[in-house]
């Protein structure tokens, strides 16, 4: 299995596969850029090859690289709109040369309606998937807050079908966005699934990020929680790290932490004790 936690690349790549390591991972998660500030710092080569070395040797699963919160492909002034997708298109670039699959959340409608943002979405990643490589692109479940494009499965689903590049996009699901938007996985996970499966297909699934959420089922708001302080429960997790769907994909912890990672490295192994 592949697990681990959103981490600061701010000492570089080697360094932060070493804290993983140290901490019970095997992949990680990281900010492409200052979530939100827009100015990406450039990638050190000899940092990068150092990394993956370690990576191999570690024996490391597939890296997720993850979009500042600030771009939106919903938009619809054309100068935030151009932005996201440049910013998304380099992003792209910068993930492939990493060797990470890269999350993006679909963006909000600003009040012009589901349907405009969806088609404005999907012009956006048809525009960014252009020219940027063979990377593979995440789309993630959202749990519907405010104007958010991207918090049903038939929502996700018609953006998959609107990107010509098929082959170039994926789903990434949180288990905390999941709950806020009304699907009840606490109480029937296979269910859930199975709803997914059918809707977008779990083929189509790359990554889970794994939060318990401070909120209620269907709540549409978005408060990760660690594992065990939230409305999931330590319980639902045990059945997440057994279940073979999530045997082969990468599963990052984006909770709440101190420097030290000391709940990552507890909540790593509660996780992998749990998925034998
Ligand atoms: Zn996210
Ligand atoms: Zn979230």
């Amino acid at each position: 299995m592949f697990i681990g936690a959103h981490l600061s690349i701010s000492k570089g790549f080697k360094a932060t596969v070493m804290l993983a390591h140290e901490i019970g991972a095997n992949t990680f998660q990281f900010f492409t850029r200052n979530p939100r500030g827009s100015k990406a710092k450039a990638l050190d080569d000899k940092d990068l090859a150092d990394s993956m070395s370690l990576r191999r040797e570690y024996g490391f699963g597939p890296l997720v690289a993850h979009t500042p919160y600030t771009i939106n492909l919903g938009a619809s002034n054309p100068d935030t709109w151009e932005f996201a997708v440049s910013t998304l298109k380099d992003d792209l670039i910068r993930a492939e040369k990493v060797g990470a699959l890269l999350v993006v959340h679909p963006g909000s409608h600003g009040g012009q309606g589901i349907e405009y943002g969806l088609s404005r979405v999907v012009d956006g990643l048809n525009r960014a998937l252009a020219d940027s490589g063979e990377n593979l692109l995440l789309l993630e479940a959202m749990s519907g807050q405010g104007n958010e494009v991207g918090s049903t499965f038939e929502e996700l689903n018609q953006l998959m079908q609107g990107v010509k590049k098929r082959g170039r996009v994926g789903i990434a699901l949180d288990t905390c966005h999941l709950y806020g938007a009304g699907y009840d996985l606490k109480n029937d996970l296979d269910g859930v699934l199975a709803s997914f499966d059918r809707k977008i297909g779990l083929k189509y699934l790359h990554a889970l990020h794994i939060n318990d959420s401070e909120t209620m089922l269907g709540s549409h708001r978005d408060r990760h929680a660690n594992l065990g302080n939230g409305s999931l429960g330590m319980e639902f997790f045990a059945k997440v790290v057994k279940n073979p769907v999530f045997k082969q994909i990468p599963l990052i912890l984006e909770t709440p932490d101190d420097s030290e990672q000391s709940h990552h490295k507890r909540e790593i192994e509660f996780l992998k004790k749990n998925s034998r």
